[in-house]
């Protein structure tokens, strides 16, 4: 067996890292279950089962895994049949593979500016840049708190556009009583290993469009209408549209089953340690001029991640360091995209998103896991408050 150490990228020991996979309790035993099936391709029982879960959990007509939720972006983009000349909405402040999946058919991403409350897109920054060109409005729901979806979607209505719910982090999150990913036509989740939910690497495309979801079965089975072949629906498959492959081993499938069946057991460690963050901070937040995370009385979070907002980026560098000295990994978060080299080719210019700007250079995470003990945590705190 290789020896395992945590160390940071520079090689210092991490006793408390950033993140953490931990394990439920019957991952093995369903991967050895998949193993003696001699189905462990995509789309065996592990994925099947998979599927049901989250069409009834989250109630949304039909379920997908993926490789990846990079995998689900790049997925939803070809079935809008985005092309060059189009144009989608999107945060400036998110993660890349948002972005890759617009640009990667030749359309242009549109930055948008998110709310310095939520760090979700600004609703209000949306209409503006809505041109003959904008096909999409692309959401990130940050933190797993859900972004404006009244306003978002009445807007994407009237404009006759449609709308990708990144859920990457909101996985069982709620607005309005409603669940993060039955908002959009389509929607993505994410079971990489920093998510509630892993499989290590993996994710889902939900698909609420009805009429999307034949299209979306043939685009991730490599353009073919394999999966009708296989329920008895024709009798032999073909080449029938653009697509690749986007399904996971049933191996992962088997992995990702026994982590959602501990929905109850990850969400309510996860909420203790968001909640004991939150209490525990709050006196040092306020003296130090320090933000802790907002959630609007009309949302439910699925505590995915603890941030914080240093008053400066010198402030917040110097607090990785401090934690970083005592073995404890603090990590920032995403660069804005519009002001990235590509975001410039895309005609981001500084100033225009002004909030990601300011926010991305003072957002700090903290560790943050299932199976982050009372003493670590205790650990963690205790660092964070003695730093002035
Ligand atoms: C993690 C994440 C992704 C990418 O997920 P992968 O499964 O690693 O491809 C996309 N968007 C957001 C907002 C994420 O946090």
């Amino acid at each position: 067996m290789p020896e395992v150490t945590f160390t940071d990228p520079r090689g210092v020991a991490i006793d408390i890292p950033f993140n953490r996979p931990g394990q439920v309790g019957n991952e093995i035993r369903y991967i050895q279950t998949a193993l003696e099936s001699a189905h462990i391709s995509g789309d065996g029982t592990f994925s099947r089962l998979c599927h049901e879960f989250l069409e009834r959990e989250i109630e949304v007509p039909k379920a997908l895994l993926t490789t990846s939720c990079t995998d689900a972006l790049e997925m939803s983009a070809m079935l809008l049949n985005l092309k060059p000349g189009d144009e989608v909405i999107v945060p400036a402040f998110t993660f890349v593979s948002c972005v890759n999946a617009i640009a990667l058919r030749g359309a242009r991403p549109v930055f948008a500016d998110v709310r310095p409350d939520t760090l979700n897109i600004d609703e209000t920054a949306i209409e503006k840049l809505i041109t003959s060109s904008t096909r999409a409005i692309m959401v990130v729901h940050y933190a797993g708190v859900g972004c404006e979806m009244d306003t978002i979607s009445q807007l994407a209505a009237a404009h006759g556009l449609a709308v990708i719910e990144d859920n990457a982090h909101g996985l069982f999150g709620t607005f309005r009583g409603r669940q993060l990913g039955t908002f959009g036509s389509l929607a993505t989740l994410s079971f990489h290993e920093t998510k509630n939910f892993t499989c290590g690497e993996g994710g889902a495309l939900l698909i609420n469009d009805q009429a999307l979801i034949e299209p979306a079965e043939i685009v991730r089975e490599k353009g073919t209408n394999r999966s009708q072949f296989f329920r008895g629906q024709v009798d032999k498959y073909t080449w029938c549209g653009l697509g690749s492959s986007h399904l996971p081993s049933d191996i992962l499938a088997a992995y990702l089953l026994a982590q959602l069946q501990a929905r109850s057991e990850i969400q309510a460690k996860r909420q203790s340690v968001w909640e004991n963050y939150s209490t525990a901070l709050d006196a040092w937040a306020q003296r130090s001029e320090v933000r802790l995370p907002f959630v609007p009385a009309h949302c439910t979070q699925p505590y995915h991640m603890f941030y914080m907002l240093m008053p400066s980026l010198d402030l917040r560098q110097k607090f990785i360091g401090a934690l970083r000295d005592q073995g404890i990994q603090a990590v920032f978060h995403y660069q804005p995209l519009h002001i990235s080299p590509m975001g410039r080719r895309f005609g981001g210019r500084v100033g225009d998103c002004p909030i990601t700007e300011e926010i991305s250079d003072r957002l700090v995470r903290l560790p943050f896991y299932n199976d982050l003990t009372e003493t670590d945590q205790t650990r963690v705190v205790d660092a964070v408050t003695a730093f002035a």
